[in-house]
């Protein structure tokens, strides 16, 4: 419809006209006004540089709020760092340091911990355990950073009886409410 209107050697002229008389009269408008806007702005601009002779009672008066103003500020935001550990939720404890390794976990939604994933303490690249020694009466399993060459050492035995160990310690920090300490120290 629009194509077709635009498309009309008539209605095509008629739009171009009315294009042009509504811009060209916003322009005279506005030209019209830049005189009003440039005294405007020369007034805006005096007042700021301009010094004015005030009584000493009136700067005091007008100190008092804003020092009220400026303590309720500062007070506002120290109790908002020290009360950061206040709404603290038990599944905000998803990472902390046992034995050599960080470590990192999520929760379901029963609570159950789950993806227990290492990661090298210094760099956070994630160490992935390394089978190390097969001639070894245990297995052992060597935690290796391949990004910035930490080394984690060794655990003995299978991989997922270490994870499972890792586990336990988390619920028990979970259970003695050690983890709220633990979020807090990280933040
Ligand atoms: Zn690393």
């Amino acid at each position: 419809m629009l194509t077709k209107i635009w498309k009309d050697p008539v209605w095509s002229k008629v739009i171009a006209v009315a294009i042009i008389t509504i811009t060209g009269g916003a322009i005279t408008y506005f030209a019209g006004l830049l005189p009003k806007i440039k005294a405007f702005s020369l007034a805006l601009w005096g007042f700021f540089i301009t010094k004015t002779p005030i009584y000493n009672w009136l700067i005091i008066i007008l100190i008092i709020p804003l020092t009220l103003l400026l303590i309720v500020f500062v007070s506002h935001i120290v109790s908002s760092v020290k009360g950061k550990g206040k709404f603290l939720n038990s599944n905000d404890y998803t990472s902390d340091n046992f034995d050599t390794l960080k470590w990192i976990w999520k929760y379901g939604s029963d609570g159950y911990i789950y993806e227990v994933v290492s990661l090298c303490p210094k760099c956070d690249y994630q160490i992935i355990p390394k089978f190390a020694n097969a001639y070894h009466a245990a297995p052992q399993y060597e935690f290796k950073c391949d990004e910035c060459g930490y080394n984690g050492g060794f655990c003995e035995g299978e991989y997922e009886e270490y994870e499972q160990k890792i586990k336990l310690k988390i619920q028990k920090n979970l259970r003695t409410k050690e983890w709220e300490k633990r979020v807090i120290a990280q933040q």
